[in-house]
């Protein structure tokens, strides 16, 4: 393995995976712990650790072709929705460092991926805002 990560070794074809899409820019497989039927990863063939140094352009196509390949999927599965989930720091769950998207087929009666949210006071809300409010 080159840079010892083992999604550069899968796109490499350097270790073995149950690959649903592939072209020049990513490669999509099944996660090998899947959350639900047809869980899958789409990753950049081309390493970068997570969102913030992955390159806009990148990105773009990364994005379209995860938009491809879950409607590929709900398209040959009987799910109902999907989620996708893009991990970063290992504090948010990252275990792989090589950027990646899940697509998380869902079906009726599964326990969606959810935020469990509680209701925001809405002083300290107003307080947030003010402090992260970008410029254009
Ligand atoms: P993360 O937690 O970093 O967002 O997601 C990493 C995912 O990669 C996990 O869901 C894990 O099951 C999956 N994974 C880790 N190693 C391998 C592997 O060698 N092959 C495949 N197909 N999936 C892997
Ligand atoms: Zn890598």
């Amino acid at each position: 393995m080159k840079n010892d990560c083992i999604f550069c070794a899968i796109a490499a074809g350097e270790i073995p995976s149950f690959k649903v899409y592939e072209d020049d820019v990513v490669v999509a497989y099944l996660d090998i712990n899947p959350v639900s039927e047809g869980h899958t990863l789409v990753i950049p063939k081309k390493h970068t650790e997570g969102l913030l140094d992955t390159p806009d352009e990148t990105l773009a196509a990364v994005v379209a072709r995860v938009k491809l390949v879950a409607a590929h999927l709900k398209k040959v599965l009987p799910c109902d929705g999907f989620n996708i989930a893009q991990n970063n720091g290992e504090v948010a769950g990252q275990t792989v460092k090589h950027v990646h998207f899940h697509i998380v087929p869902r079906y009726k009666g599964d326990d969606p991926l959810v935020f469990k949210g509680a209701k925001g006071d809405m002083e300290r809300l107003a307080a947030l805002a003010a402090r992260l409010a970008m410029p254009r």
